[in-house]
């Protein structure tokens, strides 16, 4: 297959942690005979520098041209940068939310995996940390409370700030489609996450979602409030397969699963829209603290890229591939600066690509 990926390394660690995802995916190329074509686009700091403007409309008119978008992070010292001197509209991050809008991202998709070999980073007792846990946040990116009008007046001479949280029919019914197309590709479970017992939003929620469950026979669901969800999210995080959520309750709720697999350097990201296209990202930041130093941990960047092939590709196996060659690494002792412990080997950012590349 030919592919064709429009690549923004961006800032700090970025170019460092997308360069390995770049090696390990054609390692990937040669052992199944795919060819990874990349384009590489500039966003955030590193465009500013250049163009004056986090993002440039004709790097957003590539980005839609290709097949994918793989993004490393953008974003700088927000204390010391001179990029957050700027008007908010000019800083690195305007460059990410435009990205997001103009390719119409809706699905945001947050695995949490606890690795067997990691446990001992992991917050929860060890009687729960046991049991591991593997499971995929979904959450609604564009609708909801973070989109609705909102104003701050003067009501009575009292000052008074109003949120809107809107969402409609379609919009719920695209992203649980998304939510329940997941599940098929994993345990076939969906947890319906919404606060139905307060909000006329999320009894809209749970109409639509239980209508688009029906065309999916196979796949168990349920319905889950949120404030039960975040206790169940420590009490007893192996439940879960597939949360699928709206966008506040998602952005919550995402922090929390990534919190309890204890290093946001191995979390993936993906925001897909309503076609196979995609955008794939870590979830950490730019590292500025650590940029440069060839220290940062890639994995993170090299399972977004594993996500690329199962979501917009439809590469399984592939996908398994670079998946089993993470946990190899792992299992093998090998650690970069984040998660090293005692009795492991400390590898650096291009040793740690170069390690699971030979595995896949
Ligand atoms: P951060 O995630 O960049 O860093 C937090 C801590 O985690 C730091 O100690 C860092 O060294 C560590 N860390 C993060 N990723 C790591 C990795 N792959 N390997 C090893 N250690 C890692 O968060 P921050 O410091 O709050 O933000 C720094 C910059 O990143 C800011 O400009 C922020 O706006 C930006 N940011 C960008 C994105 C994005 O591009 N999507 C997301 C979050 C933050």
């Amino acid at each position: 297959m030919n592919c064709n990926i429009a690549v923004i390394k961006g800032d700090g660690i970025g170019p460092e942690v997308v360069s390995e995802a770049m090696k390990v995916l054609d390692a990937i190329g040669a052992k199944y005979g795919h060819t990874f074509n990349y384009e590489q686009l500039l966003m955030g700091g590193c465009s500013i520098d250049v163009h004056g403007v986090p993002l440039t409309d004709e790097a957003v008119e590539r980005a839609k041209a290709a097949d994918a978008v793989l993004l490393g992070s953008i974003g700088g010292n927000t204390s010391t940068s001179p990029w957050y001197k700027l008007p908010p509209e000019k800083r690195p991050e305007a460059g990410l939310l435009k990205i997001r809008k103009e390719l119409g991202l809706f699905a945001n998709l947050r695995p949490a995996f606890l690795y067997n070999e990691l446990k001992g980073a992991c917050p929860l007792k060890e009687e729960i940390a046991d049991k591991g846990f593997d499971m995929m946040i979904m959450r609604e990116l564009t609708g909801g409370l973070y989109f609705g009008a909102r104003e701050t007046k003067e009501v009575d001479g009292v000052m008074t700030a109003v949120d809107t949280l809107t969402y409609n029919e379609n919009e719920i019914r695209r992203i649980a489609i998304k939510g329940f197309d997941i599940a098929m590709k994993r345990r076939k479970k969906v947890t319906s996450v919404d606060k139905a017992n307060v909000l006329d939003s999320s009894r809209l929620w749970r109409k639509i979602v239980e209508e688009v469950a029906k065309d999916y026979p196979e796949v168990t669901y349920e319905h889950m409030l949120v404030d039960n969800c975040a206790m169940q999210l420590v009490k007893d995080p192996a439940q879960f397969d597939v949360v699928l959520t709206e966008n506040m309750f998602g952005d919550i709720l995402s922090d929390e699963a990534s919190m309890i697999t204890g290093s946001i350097g191995m979390l993936a990201s993906a925001s897909l829209n309503e076609t196979k296209f995609g955008m794939y990202e870590p979830s950490g930041g730019s590292a500025p603290d650590i940029a440069g130093q060839n220290k940062a941990n890639p994995i993170a960047t090299i399972l977004s890229a594993a996500m690329m092939l199962r979501y917009t590709f439809d590469m399984d196996k592939e996908a398994d591939a670079i998946e089993a060659a993470v946990q190899q690494v792992l299992v093998e002792n090998y650690r970069t600066c984040d998660i090293v412990s005692e009795g492991t080997e400390l590898v650096s950012c291009s040793q740690m690509g170069d390690l699971i590349a030979t595995r896949v």
